[in-house]
């Protein structure tokens, strides 16, 4: 028996995977949630016998821990963290904790949008070439469950920044950064650049051998480079070709140049559309060019990819309209390109919770392609402000199935009407697949 205090905080399925690995590991575990923990998790908590508390931090035990894992949800200035800290307490994060207990090779995978897209087409790429690999992190299980429970010989990590805040030693073989635009800046002062530093974390502790993957069109991204100078090995992607560019498109194609071998596909063969999904595919190409897939396997994989619900998933095509949800969309640059995508007149559904959204970035996307706006949330006040007199039709809903129904009255055959807010769902849904599974079942009652 490890006689030292791993102290949990978040009852989620993050600190509930780390409580599991610590305990296995033969550590003293204690979980502390200050809000209520899921019922699930509660479960899962007394079947392994792990201390834990909930709806309040004992500091009497949490200020004695040796080292506390964190959960991505708690923000640094919460006051428990605040005391660990003046303390001097080690305060880790899950994904640090568990990467102390597998030797499995780690592709990490961050960026403001489309994260969790290409973790699932970098997995169903090995997966479909017979490697041993798992996919976790903000997707699906936790790490540390997984590490736990089943370890893997690959992982395919999907890495928020706050889940890349706590990283200390940990250390990706393959990193990919794909792209970096406002996103979640509540959590981080409205300061940008601290939202920037927490994303650039991905590359910490990187050595030449080790690979980072980027989308070097990205201005951000670039100028973060130019200052940090990594010594990894770099593969920037992009649209066309530039000096160093590994991954790239031209003439209809998509080009990935590595270990002296020249991949190449027609762009109309992917599976996904849309030029942000070119990227995606882009960067899971290089990827597994990387770890030796062949040709032709990649084709088929980038080629035969399900997608992922609710990022500009066809629901269905109603009376000559097609409906398409990418509830997932919940800040302006993904919604910027979903509209870039469609190739109709777009009846475009919009609103929620705004993260402080700057909708000048839609501004002419939405001029010349939406034949109207639907405005889906309890305080569309802003979006009024914005886009009053920018488009013919604004209307107004206050349920998924009054903005369906207004959809399904202004949409023209031939048009689309897209679901793609711009917004978290937190107003009027429990989370964005609450949001896009009722989307789906008002096309389908139409
Ligand atoms: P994340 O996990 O980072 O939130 P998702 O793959 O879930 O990313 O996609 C979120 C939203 O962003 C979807 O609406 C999707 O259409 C859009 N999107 C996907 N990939 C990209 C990309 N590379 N750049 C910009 N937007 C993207």
């Amino acid at each position: 028996m490890n006689e030292k205090l791993i102290v949990v905080l978040g009852g989620g399925e993050s600190g509930v995977g780390t409580a599991i690995l610590a305990k296995k590991m033969g550590f003293k575990v204690f979980l502390s949630d200050s809000g209520i923990i899921k019922d699930k998790y509660r479960d899962i908590l007394n079947s392994h016998n792990i201390n834990f508390e909930e709806n309040s931090h004992t500091k009497d035990i949490i200020l004695k821990a040796d080292e506390v894992v964190k959960s991505p949800g708690i923000p640094d200035t919460s006051l428990i963290v605040q005391e660990l800290k003046e303390k001097g307490t080690s305060i880790i994060s899950e994904i640090e904790f568990a990467s102390r207990y597998t030797s499995a090779k780690l592709i990490c995978v961050t960026g403001s949008n489309g994260k969790t897209t290409t973790v699932n087409l970098i997995y169903h790429i090995l997966k479909s070439a017979g490697l041993n690999v798992g996919l976790c992190g903000n997707v699906g299980n936790s790490f540390a469950l997984q590490v736990a429970e089943k370890d893997f010989d690959y992982y395919v990590l999907e890495l928020s920044s706050f889940q890349l805040e706590g990283l200390i030693e940990f250390r990706a073989d393959i990193a990919v950064l794909l792209n970096i635009t406002p996103d979640h800046l509540d959590r981080y002062n409205n300061d940008m650049q601290e939202y920037i530093n927490a994303k650039m974390r991905i590359i910490r502790n990187q050595r030449v051998n080790d690979s980072f993957i980027y989308w070097e069109d990205d201005p951000i991204v670039t100028r973060e480079i130019e200052k940090l100078k990594p010594e990894v090995t770099c593969y920037p992607f992009g649209e066309f070709k530039k000096e160093h560019t590994v991954g790239y498109t031209e003439n209809g194609k998509l080009f990935i140049n590595t270990k002296g071998n020249m991949f190449n596909m027609e762009l109309e063969l992917l599976a996904l559309e849309g030029m942000h999904n070119v990227y995606n595919s882009l960067a899971s190409g290089i990827v597994a060019k990387l770890m030796d897939i062949t040709d032709d396997q990649l084709r088929i994989s980038l080629s035969d990819f399900q997608g992922v619900p609710h990022r500009l998933e066809k629901v269905a095509t109603v009376r000559g309209v097609q409906y398409i949800n990418d509830s997932k969309a919940t800040n302006v640059n993904s919604c910027w390109y979903a509209l870039k995508s469609m190739r109709s007149k777009t009846v475009l559904i919009l609103g929620g919770t705004d993260k402080g959204n700057d909708y000048s970035e839609i501004d002419d996307l939405v001029r010349s392609k939406a034949r109207a706006l639907i405005f889906l949330g309890k305080d569309n006040s802003k979006l009024h402000t914005f886009f009053d007199g920018k488009v013919e039709e604004i209307r107004d809903a206050s349920s998924m199935k009054e903005a369906v129904d207004l959809a399904y009255k202004l949409a023209q055959k031939g048009d689309v009407v897209l679901l793609s807010p711009c917004c978290a769902s937190f107003d009027l849904f429990k989370n964005y697949e609450d949001r896009g599974d009722q989307f789906k079942e008002c096309v389908r009652n139409l």
